[in-house]
């Protein structure tokens, strides 16, 4: 079967048309994605990521450590476990008593 030119262009334009719709849905997405991503860190932000509980910080010779004021849950930012894990033993032992009761 042959095709017209015209109905070549037709079909041209209709599949152009599709991508840039397609392409704009897509742009879409992505910024739900990202408003997604915003609203859940907002949510979540200094929550316990085990009980939802609040985290209570403390800074100890600049490392953050975040507790659980629920479950007693110990959290580390990136990079905080090795500077925890340098921490000579006397060091780590007042980290801990920080948080005895
Ligand atoms: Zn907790």
């Amino acid at each position: 079967m042959a095709w017209k030119p015209s109905e070549k262009e037709e079909e041209y334009f209709a599949r152009m048309e599709f991508e840039r719709k397609k392409k704009l849905e897509e742009e879409k997405h992505q910024s739900l994605a990202l408003e997604e991503k915003q609203r859940l860190k907002e949510l979540h932000y200094m929550k316990c990521p085990k009980c939802g509980m609040e985290l209570i910080e403390i800074d100890y010779k600049g490392i953050k450590v975040d507790k659980c004021s629920e479950c007693e849950g110990v959290w580390l930012d990136a990079g905080e476990l090795e500077a925890v894990a340098n921490l000579e033993k006397t060091g780590l032992d007042k980290l801990f008593s920080v948080f005895k009761k």
